[in-house]
């Protein structure tokens, strides 16, 4: 899980995440996002102190903007990445190598588009969304190999692009079953695609009050002590 909120830090303390640092008694501990010193209330965010402010916008940045626009806009990149991932694939297999490695990387593609159209929030629904776009790339990809069968079995015309829609739309299983590798190669295509796109998760705990430490102390007090 990458780490949202936080631009590296300028200063020379380097940034902890893995717990809070309450080590050094003497200076105030400070908000990881926007550096001032904490007043009084903080939060703990993946284990970085966040002031209330500054977590306000981070929840307002994460649970904010149109769900309706991030789905379209995910959409939108997300065939745009198939069908160049397509064009690519079947522009690799004209020069006669079967390079698997090109399908994975589709996959790799679809979900890096779809996770930028969602702004990296992820979930069951760009999950679903990057793995039937792959899905429908390899389709697309296996489209003129399955328009030449067609047209040598003398379909032609609509019927015969009417026919190879329909079997493209099932070549990768038929190609899959005649060849375990392939199979295996579109399986890690669509894994690819599919975690790309997890859902992004933030821990978020407090309030806690700063007034609750004890000072100096060696060891904080239980409320204010990191869980991870
Ligand atoms: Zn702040």
């Amino acid at each position: 899980m990458t780490e949202p909120t936080a631009p590296p830090p300028s200063s020379a303390a380097p940034l902890q995440f893995e717990h809070a640092e309450f080590s050094d008694p003497v200076a105030a501990p400070q908000c990881a996002v926007c550096k001032k010193a904490i007043a009084e209330t903080y939060f703990e965010v993946t284990g970085n102190l966040l002031c209330p402010s500054c977590r306000a916008e981070l929840l307002a940045s994460l649970e904010g903007g149109s769900a309706a626009s991030r789905a379209f806009r995910a959409t939108g990149l997300g065939v745009g990445a198939a069908i160049a991932g397509a064009v690519l694939y079947y522009v690799v297999n004209l020069t006669g190598y079967n390079l698997g490695i090109i399908a994975v990387a589709v996959g790799w593609m679809v979900g890096m588009a779809v996770r930028r159209g969602s702004d990296g929030r992820g979930g069951w629904f760009y999950q679903t969304l990057a793995v039937l776009l792959t899905y429908l790339s390899i389709c697309a990809s296996l489209a003129p190999d399955v328009y030449a069968g067609v047209v040598s079995e003398g379909a032609q015309g609509v019927l015969g692009v009417l026919v190879t829609i329909v079997v493209s739309l099932g070549a990768p299983v038929i190609v899959g079953m005649e060849g375990p590798l392939s199979l295996l190669i579109y399986g890690f295509a669509l894994f690819e695609a599919w975690r790309r796109n997890k859902r992004l998760e933030v821990k978020v705990d407090g309030p806690f009050r700063l007034s609750a430490r004890a000072p100096a102390s060696a060891s904080p007090p239980a409320e204010a002590s990191s869980v991870g």
